[in-house]
């Protein structure tokens, strides 16, 4: 399989706000770097495309983009961190702007566009390992450190090109309400999660079995939220439920939202998915023999995240043409 990967080194956040107190920010390019250099060795790498905006006007409106690199300017001087929850369409206290986040988040989705359009050309799964992640990004909202939603604009792209059904399958720790939000009335691209359950965990307002999607989308939204400390007793039973609905469904391609933050030694998600787990799920996935354009979002732990990333692609090393 192909990877594309845009770590945006010159972009550090340090700050968050966290139970009242100012925290580092765990949102590095560090967290990505062991991953990335798995990558080197055993992968080919694509060359990073530049995309038009218009791509990105799919999912979010020019006022907000324009808005987030007004939002970038301004933080020329200063880390600027919003400390009310929505204050300038920043929905909580722990994604602050620096001067370079509009350019980063920017990169971030043309390395997932550059992976959308391969896949498109190839039908052969790709990775993107690319930060900031995405799929907390409302239309109109960002948080969770996301300001562009690169799931969903990948996926909008996918559908302009192929007009058959996209599943999300996103397995981040935690739920991914931009995503949801975006296509919850739509329903060719259809969004799956499981997740730590919104009672206890963030994004806190999303992410209920009970959300099921609206309008034309009824019956295309799919929330497994968890318990905390779930192992993998209970998350395979969730990840087989969901590959149930999207073997049924059968989409053109299947996007992954990709988290590491379920693995135990992970400092901010509380799965407890051990390092095996993850060569479990990525055979499973596989298995679906279905195009498969994988996501970074999260993961806060540089050798989880490499444990987790070199088991869970052990199955995808050999190039294998799906529609063969
Ligand atoms: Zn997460």
């Amino acid at each position: 399989m192909k990877f594309v990967s845009q770590l945006n080194e010159d972009y550090i956040p340090t700050l968050e706000i966290d139970k009242g107190k100012i925290v580092k920010n765990p949102e590095t390019p560090e967290r990505l770097k062991k991953v990335l250099k798995y990558f080197e060795t055993f992968h080919e790498r694509l060359e990073v495309k530049n995309y038009p905006l218009n791509l990105l006007f799919h999912v979010h409106p020019k006022w907000y983009v324009q808005h987030i690199k007004e939002l970038s300017e301004k933080s020329k001087d200063n880390e600027y961190l919003p400390e009310v929850f929505l204050k300038d369409r920043i929905f909580d206290s722990g994604t602050p702007v620096t001067f370079q986040t509009y350019n980063a988040a920017l990169s971030a989705v043309n390395a997932t566009l550059t992976g959308a359009e391969e896949i498109v050309k190839t039908k052969e799964n790709v990775y993107v390992i690319t930060r900031p992640p995405g799929h907390h990004a409302t239309t109109d909202f960002a948080g969770g450190y996301c300001f562009f939603n690169n799931a969903a604009i990948a996926s909008t792209f996918l559908y302009s090109q192929i007009k058959e059904k996209i599943c999300i399958l996103d397995i981040d720790f935690h739920h991914g309400n931009g995503t949801q939000s975006i296509f919850y009335e739509n329903p060719e691209i259809v969004y799956i999660s499981i997740h730590g359950t919104p009672e206890h965990y963030f994004p806190w307002i999303s992410g209920y079995k009970d959300e099921i999607g609206e309008g034309k989308g009824k019956g295309t939204n799919f929330n497994f939220p968890l318990s905390g400390k779930s192992s993998w007793n209970e998350y395979s039973i969730a990840f087989e439920k969901a590959l149930d609905i999207i073997t049924k469904i059968s989409p053109a391609i299947l996007v992954v939202s990709l988290g590491y933050d379920t693995h135990i030694d992970d400092p901010i998600g509380d799965f407890k998915l051990e390092s095996r787990d993850f060569f479990q799920i990525g055979y499973e996935i596989k298995n679906l023999k279905i195009p498969t354009l994988f996501i970074q979002e999260g993961g806060y732990n540089k050798e989880s995240n490499f444990e987790a990333a070199s088991n869970l692609f052990k199955n995808f090393e050999k190039e294998v043409n799906l529609y063969a």
